[in-house]
């Protein structure tokens, strides 16, 4: 029986483990697929205060490495449900089960699909989410990348360094993501932007051979190998429904406490609802989120 388990072990749920040990609460972070979380897949952080520039694996490792370093547990597990009393009981896809008397879901959000018709297929075959993890498999080869977020743009930045061409498929004309980031990828020569524009069709039959743009009312057909989707993200919290309330997006509600509506069961991070999403906001809410389920602890 711990006092508190943390479902996810990325920068909030790590946070919130550093903080619960602090208190001297035994923690138990569970992951199911590589502490650090999201950030990992991200070349380069130039925004996390303090820290002039990090690569996201450096600083999920760091995350990870304090954690630890407080004492807290961790498992590389995947949670399947938790049922909540008085005692949360959480069970996992190996058949292994934890208990504890307090619960974080930091379980964070994963990447969001176009829709397209073959888009699943295609994933691992062409269609990728990470430049990071994927992109040396197409190096000196021409790829898209979808998206006009800070991950999209990144995602171009770093594929830009080693393909032979990156066409930047955006919806829009302008970015949602940081102005400097679009205007260093303006420099590019190998780097093509191609605005205004919707992605329709996956072209190829085991692999991924090409695409189709629609843009402004025309169809262009646009030959890559690979296609990196960076539209977004959705929340994690399908194994958490029975405890949670949802927003209209799929994001756990929950009070400035980081409080969802079970007692003794609160969320943090990328899968709360909330209306900033940021490396800064998801360690703000493991803080919050440590703290008021230590406060719950003590009552
Ligand atoms: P995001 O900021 O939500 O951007 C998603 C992009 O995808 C938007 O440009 C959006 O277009 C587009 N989009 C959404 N649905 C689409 C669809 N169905 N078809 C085509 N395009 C679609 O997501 P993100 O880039 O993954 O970033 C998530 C958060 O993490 C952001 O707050 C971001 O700043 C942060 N982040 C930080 C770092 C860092 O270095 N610290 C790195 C990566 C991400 P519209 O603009 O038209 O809505």
């Amino acid at each position: 029986m711990y006092d508190i388990i943390i479902i996810g072990g990325g920068p909030a749920g790590l946070t919130a483990a550093t903080y619960a040990r602090r208190a001297g609460k035994s923690v138990l972070v569970i992951e199911k697929n590589a502490f650090g979380g999201q950030i990992t897949w991200s070349p380069k952080v130039e925004n996390f205060p303090s820290v002039v520039s990090i690569s996201g694996t450096e600083l999920g490792d760091l995350f990870l490495a304090q954690a630890m370093e407080q004492g807290a547990e961790v498992e590389l597990e995947e949670v399947i449900s938790v049922s909540a009393g008085e005692v949360k009981t959480v069970k996992c896809l190996s058949g292994a089960e934890f208990q504890a008397r307090a619960l974080i879901i930091a379980a964070g959000a994963r990447p969001r699909m176009l829709g397209l018709t073959r888009e699943e297929e295609l994933v691992g075959s062409g269609v990728g989410f990470c430049a990071v993890c994927d992109g040396a498999f197409y190096k000196g080869r021409p790829v898209a990348v979808n998206g006009g977020g800070n991950s999209a743009l990144q995602d171009a930045m770093l594929l830009s360094e080693t393909c032979s061409k990156v066409y930047l498929i955006h919806r829009r004309d302008s970015f949602r993501g940081e102005a400097k980031l679009v205007e260093a990828l303006r420099a590019r020569a190998n780097v093509e932007f191609v605005l205004s524009a919707t992605v329709t069709e996956l072209l190829g039959d085991k692999e991924l051979t090409g695409i189709v743009v629609e843009q402004q009312g025309r169809r262009r057909e646009i030959a890559v190998e690979g296609l990196f989707v960076a539209v977004g993200h959705q929340p994690d919290v399908k194994a958490f429904e029975n405890l949670i309330a949802l927003d209209g997006q799929g994001y756990a509600l929950s009070g400035e406490d980081c409080l969802t509506k079970t007692s003794g069961v609160f969320v943090a991070g990328d899968c709360r609802s909330k209306s900033v999403h940021q490396l800064t906001t998801a360690v703000a809410d493991g803080s919050v989120a440590a703290l008021a389920a230590c406060a719950y602890l003590d009552e």
